[in-house]
């Protein structure tokens, strides 16, 4: 997007304010699917966690992209946004029981990650189709926070529980139609995701009835100069030459699915915050913004680097910056980082804030969440009102402490 329009939407909205761009979420949607037309049958589910606005929801419907949820609550939300049950694919971690069969009864695709719901589920409601989530135990890339696939990972049942996982099968009568896995956000490497995915065809010949096979996501973006991009394309060819083998050795056309977040929304996204304070300690120039961890919190979370361009003034000779937030609390967002000269007032574009920026934004210090804005057809949408004093306390209950 062009600066003078951001700019314009930082004036007209107020600031802290996200911003997506409708059509580079469209444009990173048919990447993916252009990468993988050769596949017969192919699935989109977004994963909803990454960016959560209803408007957002509704931009993949049209699209064409299904959902994947992980609460039941963005169950709820897809079929708000008018996604029909058999669109919505729903893979929690550590949920109830309850809210599993909650979310069967609306319909939805169940996919189960530990044997002890999955024999309790598959017990009461053998007739209901059922996804399993596999851990095939490959650690993609090297960040521990964010790679769930190595062997002491919370996520999915172990490849080697097979055994275990095949008896509470024929115990139960339960029926599998999908298997799949996620290995986390973090897949550098395209031969490490196809090793993973050669350890869930095998997995897969265990199970005759299977509808599809969901790969789950992981997809790399850039977020800094010299980052490394997942080549979706590269992907897409030796997938689907490898998925289209399989498919003829298990004798049936079966669906392959995805669940992307980041690749899809990320770098449709900016964040814009203005400038309250530049200022110069003994060792560094702090630019002070109107915001903090509270908003965006991948920086202080995942030591993310979020590129920081000055939009006030682009053309402006280079220097060295801390660009840190206001609230009482160390929030980081950038250390001894290039900047356009910064002037106090200046507004300060957040570059790749489309996933995991919104959705983890908190209230901490009693600030407001941003707006939200979508700029789709050359226009400038509020998608989400910036919140208000109502909404900080319209949930507290205060109570009468009496007298002494
Ligand atoms: C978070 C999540 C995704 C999306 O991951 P990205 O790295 O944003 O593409 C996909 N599947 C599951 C199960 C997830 O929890």
């Amino acid at each position: 997007m062009e600066y003078k329009t951001l700019l314009q939407i930082a004036n007209d909205f107020e600031s802290p304010v996200y911003v997506y761009d409708s059509e580079k979420i469209g444009t990173q949607y048919k990447r993916l699917t252009s990468a993988f037309s050769k596949v017969k049958t192919l699935k989109i589910n977004y994963a909803v966690k990454a960016l959560s606005n209803i408007s957002i929801l509704k931009l993949f419907k049209s699209l064409g992209s299904g959902l994947d949820t992980v609460s039941i609550q963005e169950v709820k939300l897809g079929l708000k946004a008018g996604f029909s049950p058999d669109q919505i694919i729903y893979t929690p971690n550590g949920v109830s029981l309850e809210e599993i069969e909650m979310a069967a009864e609306l319909g939805v695709q169940i996919n189960i990650d530990n044997l002890s719901i999955l024999e309790q589920f598959g017990t009461r409601h053998p007739k209901t189709p059922v996804c399993i989530r596999i851990n095939p135990h490959v650690m993609a890339g090297g960040n521990t926070n964010i790679s769930v696939g190595h062997i002491d990972s919370k996520f999915g049942i172990s490849i080697h529980q097979i055994p275990h996982l095949l008896r509470i099968i024929e115990n139960t009568k339960m029926n599998i139609n999908g298997i799949h896995m996620h290995t986390g956000s973090d897949i550098l490497d395209i031969d490490v995701f196809l090793y993973a995915s050669e350890i869930l065809f095998d997995t897969a010949l265990h199970f005759k009835d299977l509808e599809f096979i969901d790969f789950g996501s992981g997809f790399k973006v850039p977020y800094k100069e010299g980052d490394i991009e997942t080549n979706i394309e590269e992907l897409g060819e030796k997938l689907t030459k490898r998925f289209n083998a399989f498919c003829k050795k298990y004798g049936r056309e079966l669906t392959l699915a995805f669940e992307p977040g980041k690749f899809l929304v990320s770098e449709a996204g900016v964040f814009l915050t203005k400038v309250n304070v530049v200022k110069q300690t003994t060792s560094t120039v702090f630019a002070q913004v109107d915001s903090g961890f509270n908003h965006l919190i991948r920086p202080m979370l995942y030591g993310s680097q979020h590129e920081i361009i000055n939009i006030s003034n682009p053309k402006g000779r280079e220097r060295f910056y801390s660009v840190v937030g206001y609230i009482c609390e160390t929030d980081t967002f950038a250390n001894n980082r290039r900047i356009k000269e910064i002037t106090e007032g200046d507004i300060l574009c957040f570059q790749n804030a489309g996933a995991y920026c919104y959705s983890m934004a908190s209230n901490y210090n009693s600030r407001y969440r941003p707006a939200e804005v979508l700029w789709h057809n050359k226009k400038a949408h509020l998608i989400r009102k910036r919140e208000t004093f109502d909404d900080i306390i319209h949930n507290q209950v205060e109570i009468d402490l009496g007298s002494k």
